[in-house]
């Protein structure tokens, strides 16, 4: 039986896992599942996976979601208890899918472990990244990036000289509004901002990937998961999200790893412990079909400022990481409760982020402290 724990069981990643999961019912237990407050999906997938223990963050949601489940199922009451069980209870294959950094610690716990962490949660490595892959690599704790972009580097940079490549694009799909100027996105609603035309994600995510924050943060998630240097990577847009990630060697000659897109594929390799045929008849790519377009555009250039952020990020050994991510966070969630416009999610990050002063974060009680700072910050302006 492979022990499987997930943090973020009935977000968009946590639902496409726990389909993996079922197909091989007899192979899984799952061990610890996390959750917010979204009640009715978690009482039926509680139901539906029969999972050992539950952390429902929201305590009101927790109360209600405790009465609709089996008196087996063990709710721990707070996550100090998660923690302190985590620390004692090993599962095989953590997979860490929370939307934003709010379950860092549990991240962490799941890089100490020695086994396996399919890590989805890309927002942990933008803040703590260097901190995170130290512990994996501490514990020898195997990560799987559940991102397309890195599971396809993943791939991609297995058994590669480094030395030898001049360049690694990741794409981009460039959101529902690709090809269109900055100065016409001011006004984008939220509904127009959550349509994206390749994925089908959760609300934070496709936000960044409507504003390309989303595509700044998976450089620097690059950087921290291959350990490599912010000159040797670049982004091209790519509408059709069929080319992942491609390599540039010092000749010029170029390798690119295409699949369709779909989470499944990275999520069906972390958890069945490689490439599997099952999925082959769903997910293969038909190179065949003459509507692939494997078109490549630039970066847009009225998007630079946030790339200079990006490198400044990347350059930078302190908090940077985290004044990026907890800045686009405050942003996106008033952006999401239309208390700002969509032009104004740029225009907060990039009033605020050079005017905070840096400083270096070192364990998960300076990092959330650290957040306050900055939330309170921005709510006293
Ligand atoms: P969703 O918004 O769909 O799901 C988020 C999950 O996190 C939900 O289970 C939610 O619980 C849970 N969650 C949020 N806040 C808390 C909290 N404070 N405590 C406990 N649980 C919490 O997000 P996605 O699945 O789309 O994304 C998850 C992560 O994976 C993100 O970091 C994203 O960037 C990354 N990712 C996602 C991809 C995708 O295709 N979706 C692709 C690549 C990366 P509840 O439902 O109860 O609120
Ligand atoms: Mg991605």
């Amino acid at each position: 039986m492979t022990r499987i724990s997930m943090f973020g069981f009935t977000g968009s990643i946590g639902t496409q896992a726990l389909s993996v999961i079922e197909k091989y019912q007899s192979k899984f237990e799952l061990d610890v599942i996390v959750c917010n407050k979204n009640i009715n999906l978690a009482v039926e997938l509680i139901g539906r996976h029969n999972p050992k223990n539950v952390f429902v963050t929201d305590a009101d949601a927790r109360s209600e979601i405790m009465a609709s489940c089996s008196s087996e199922i063990n709710f721990f009451d707070s996550m100090h208890t998660l923690r302190q069980y985590l620390k004692l209870n090993k599962s095989d294959i953590y997979l860490s899918a929370v939307s934003s950094f709010d379950c860092i610690d549990l991240t962490i716990e799941a890089a100490k472990s020695g086994k396996k962490l399919l890590l989805a949660n890309k927002e942990a490595l933008v803040v703590f990244g260097k901190q995170i892959m130290h512990e994996c690599k501490q514990a020898k704790t195997e990560v799987i990036p559940i991102d397309s972009e890195h599971f396809s580097l993943f791939t991609a940079l297995k058994n590669k000289d480094l030395s030898e490549i001049s360049k690694i694009y990741l794409t981009a799909s460039g959101g529902p509004f690709v090809g269109q100027k900055l100065s016409e996105l001011h006004n984008k609603t939220p509904e127009e901002a959550l349509k994206h035309p390749n994925w089908d994600m959760g609300a934070k995510i496709s936000v960044d990937s409507a504003t390309l924050v989303n595509k700044c943060f998976e450089l620097i998630e690059a950087k921290h998961l291959f350990s490599l240097g912010p000159e040797l990577l670049d982004i091209k847009i790519h509408r059709q999200s069929v080319i992942h990630s491609m390599l540039e060697f010092k000749d010029g000659s170029v390798e690119a790893q295409m699949s369709q897109p779909s989470m499944i594929i990275p999520l069906a390799y972390g958890l069945l412990g490689g490439y599997s045929q099952d999925i082959k008849k769903d997910f293969s790519l038909d190179l065949l079909n003459r509507n692939i377009d494997l078109s490549l555009e630039q970066f847009p250039d009225d998007r630079k400022k946030l790339r200079d952020i990006t490198l400044d990020v990347m350059n930078s050994e302190d908090n940077s990481g985290l004044v990026f991510a907890t800045l686009n966070d405050i942003a996106v969630k008033k952006f999401l409760n239309k208390k700002i416009k969509f032009g104004d999610i740029y225009n907060l990050i990039l009033d605020n982020y050079y005017l905070i002063d840096k400083k270096e974060v070192n364990s998960i009680q300076e990092l959330e402290s650290n957040r306050i700072e900055i939330l309170n910050l921005i709510d006293g302006k």
